[in-house]
């Protein structure tokens, strides 16, 4: 199998940057459509005239319907024609921007991403995951085409909340440990081949970025200012984690996710607060060394992350739904059979029960 590298035709990321937009963006064409939420067009869309200003630009903004699903992106791609826009901008978190990255997919044109948080892997993808419109789950659509720019206002991430960027953390840190397992085994990345030295040194970078960063970059949320550590916890949660783990491949941390999402009750936690619990699991599954659980897990609590199934209010849950979490975690097209070992649903519901032992027996020592 070749070896495979996707990434954003260019990735920018800076304090006020999107009011300097028109710089980034203008040479992809003439008439730009804006898909952002209700609230995002009302606080920023100004900003976005602003820069453009003195153009004959045209820039169409349309509010968001909610849901990245299929009947959404039809009645967008009808008004994108309607209009004849060359550009979509896609503004917001990961449900606009997937759903702009489908659109530009199907009216082949480029694409633009202003994330307005930092808490997943979405902004850099060429993957859109659709739901139908109740907001249960579809599918994962493989567009195979990465945004042509994504433009990152530190400012913007600065002001959203703390739990997010947390979030962004948990997804991230499983980055480098999916990638190790996915490198180690040689398995199929998200672009199509195998990895790359550039791809895995990156899933480092991002490890080694929250372990440096990570407290400090909350204390800058939490105020609302851009510190350098703040900086560096953007990129680590946006281009860092979202080239390594496209790139690398993804592991059990999240299909321990996906078990626990057929959980009731399990969407009142982010994406990212799953991923980080996911991977400690994946290392007493895969039975690495004590002192790197032992990082993973002081990583997790100086930044807020969960660390046992009681952080994730499972505090409760019996054994017969654990084994289901774990029967869904390892169903056959789950990416936790990445190892080159075989995984049964025990053997996930026994790292399940341990990673949540360990999780209590540190918070215990606190
Ligand atoms: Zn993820």
């Amino acid at each position: 199998m070749a070896q495979a590298f996707a990434s954003p035709g260019k990735y920018i990321q800076g304090y006020d940057e999107l009011s300097r937009i028109k710089k980034h963006i203008s040479h992809l064409g003439s008439s730009f459509f804006v898909l952002a939420s209700p609230k995002r067009l009302a606080d920023l869309q100004e900003t976005i005239r602003t820069s453009f200003k003195d153009t004959d630009t045209s820039i169409v903004f349309e509010p968001f319907s909610g849901e990245c699903s299929k009947p959404e992106t039809e009645r967008l791609r009808e008004l994108v024609k309607a209009q004849k826009c060359d550009v979509i901008v896609g503004l917001g978190g990961g449900k606009v921007m997937d759903t702009a990255k489908a659109v530009a997919y199907y009216e082949k044109l480029p694409v633009v991403i202003v994330p307005t948080v930092a808490s997943s892997d979405a902004p850099t993808s060429a993957m859109v995951i659709y739901y139908h419109e109740d907001g249960t789950f579809q599918e994962v659509m493989l567009t195979r085409r990465n945004p042509n720019v994504v433009l990152v206002d530190t400012g913007i991430i600065a002001n959203a909340p703390t739990r997010l960027l947390v979030a962004g953390m948990g997804d991230a840190l499983a980055t480098f440990f999916e990638a190790r397992t996915c490198v180690e085994n040689h398995r199929r990345n998200y672009a199509g081949g195998t990895f790359t030295l550039a791809s895995f040194a990156l899933a480092k970078a991002c490890y080694e970025a929250l372990l440096d960063d990570g407290p400090g970059a909350i204390l800058a949320v939490q105020n609302q200012v851009v510190t350098k550590a703040l900086d560096n916890i953007i990129e680590a949660n946006t281009l860092l984690s979202g080239i390594g783990s496209e790139c690398n491949g993804v592991a059990g941390a999240h299909s321990v996710y996906f078990g626990f999402r057929t959980l009731p009750g399990s969407h009142e936690f982010f994406h990212g607060e799953w991923v980080a619990f996911g991977t400690i699991v994946l290392l007493v599954l895969e039975n690495r060394p004590q002192e790197e659980i032992d990082e993973v897990v002081r990583f997790c609590l100086s930044v807020g992350l969960p660390t046992t199934l009681s952080d994730l209010g499972q505090e409760n849950i019996s054994r017969d739904d654990l084994l289901r979490v774990a029967q869904a975690a390892s169903a056959p097209k789950e990416s936790i059979h990445n190892e080159p070992f075989p995984v049964t649903a025990e053997d996930v519901l026994a790292a399940i029960v341990v990673a949540d032992a360990i999780g209590r027996s540190y918070q215990g020592q606190i």
